[in-house]
């Protein structure tokens, strides 16, 4: 861990109010600058690794809000997952991690077919069953959260229904790649179906590699460092044998791990120039606004927008999504309070932190509440599955969407 992130802080506050979890506790050692502190005090031998401790540092959702308050431009969550994933480096991955995501996750044809046990358990009614008689409150409660957690999943993941071409509608003014996100197309392949038809309405030939594997995220979580650089080569080389202008993804998670293959991979040129062409779906579309408005109709909502840590701190984009939003004839939009506070949902946090997890939730249903929103937006799989189950328990009447979802709809009316 570079020690200078660490004696940057100069202790100000700052980052206090914007920390989900020092919201929640009023705790200095569940907050950024406590955190920074302790890191720093184990650094320097002070500290020894307590369980107490690591359960403080644990409970940080790395949804580095700190980071974009902090002046001095210290890093709190991207320090606790640094020191996270050292920790789990020098331990070594479990059996099942190793199969997970040696066996399973690199190969999108074995994700694919493990979903089928779920997909029979949903069309056979047995999910309902065991909804209804509530059996699962007798199983541990990560399993309970992650059956709740589990929408209805599409009858065939996207990748397998897509061409690799997709061509351009009218003149053809590029070619971009896209980079599906495994979440994307096996749970939220209706908005990815909608990111390549906005994508190709707009003249772009899109590009979508079938031997395209996932971003890395899930093994730099688990200190895999020679799984996540595995994975970014393949990525790289994979969509290296495309001519493509950039290489767009509609995942906020997956857009903020393919932007730092550069650092994962700082010898390598390719991976400079691989993230340098990364863009978030709303970047590109911004571009051509005043052209995707004359092609929408009106479509009469009262609309908010989620901003998903991934897309808000990590990749630095607010603008773009809530623009392309109002451009849309009818919609009212109204701003959320505190609407790039994280919603719980981290990775796999809601599950691991169920108790931390609910509280942040609930705060983000209280803003979704007072806003008067029909339908709230947001770009990430993590807050899609997180709101879809807040909202289905607390605010049934208001509904979901990603971002290319509602934009896509208003194309699709004037169609
Ligand atoms: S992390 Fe940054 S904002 Fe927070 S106390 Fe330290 S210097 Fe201030
Ligand atoms: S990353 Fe999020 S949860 Fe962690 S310290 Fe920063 S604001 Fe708090």
């Amino acid at each position: 861990m570079d020690y200078v992130k660490l004696i940057n802080c100069m202790r100000c506050g700052m980052c206090l109010p914007t920390c989900p979890t020092y919201k929640e506790t009023f705790l200095e050692t569940a907050s950024p600058r406590g955190r920074v502190a302790l890191l720093k005090k184990m650094h320097d031998g002070d500290l020894d690794q307590s369980e107490r401790l690591l359960e403080f540092l644990s409970l940080c959702l790395d949804c580095q809000a700190c980071a974009s308050a902090c002046p001095c431009g210290v890093n709190a969550g991207e320090l606790v997952a640094e020191f996270t994933c050292e920790r789990k480096t020098a331990h070594g991955l479990s059996f099942l991690e190793q199969q997970i995501l040696h066996n399973l996750v690199p190969h999108p044809d074995r994700l694919e077919h493990s979903l089928a046990p779920l997909r029979l358990y949903q069309r056979s009614g047995l999910q309902k069953l065991v909804r209804t008689l509530g059996v699962l409150k007798m199983f541990p409660k990560p399993l309970e959260r992650m059956e709740g957690l589990l929408p209805t999943l599409p009858p065939r993941p996207l990748r397998r229904e897509i061409s690799e071409v997709t061509p351009a509608i009218g003149t053809e003014r590029g070619t971009v790649g896209f980079f599906l996100g495994c979440v994307m197309s096996l749970i939220f392949s209706d908005a990815s179906r909608a990111t390549i038809t906005l994508l190709s309405a707009l003249g772009y030939r899109v590009i979508t590699p079938r031997h395209q594997v996932c971003c890395g995220a899930p093994h730099m979580l688990s200190g895999d460092l020679a799984g996540l650089k595995d994975a970014a080569h393949h990525n790289i080389d994979i969509f290296g044998e495309y001519p493509v202008d950039f290489i767009v993804t509609d995942c906020g998670g997956c857009g903020a791990e393919l932007k730092k293959y550069r650092h994962h991979l700082e010898d390598d040129p390719t991976a400079a120039r691989f993230s340098a062409q990364i863009r978030d779906i709303s970047q590109l579309l911004a571009l051509h606004g005043e052209e995707l408005r004359t092609k929408m109709t009106e479509l009469p909502l009262k609309v908010t927008y989620h901003d998903p840590c991934h897309i808000a701190h990590c990749q630095g984009i607010r603008t773009e999504p809530r623009e392309l939003l109002k451009m849309i004839p009818g919609i009212s939009y109204r701003e959320l309070d505190c609407a790039d506070s994280c919603c719980g949902s981290a990775g796999t946090y809601n599950i691991a932190h169920t108790d931390m997890s609910d509280l942040i939730l609930s705060r983000k249903l209280d803003s979704i509440r007072a806003s008067g929103a029909e339908l709230v937006v947001t770009s990430n799989p993590g807050c899609l599955l997180q709101l879809k189950k807040g909202l289905a328990e607390q605010l049934p009447d208001v509904r979901l969407m990603h971002l290319t979802e509602v934009l896509a709809q208003s194309l699709a009316t004037n169609q």
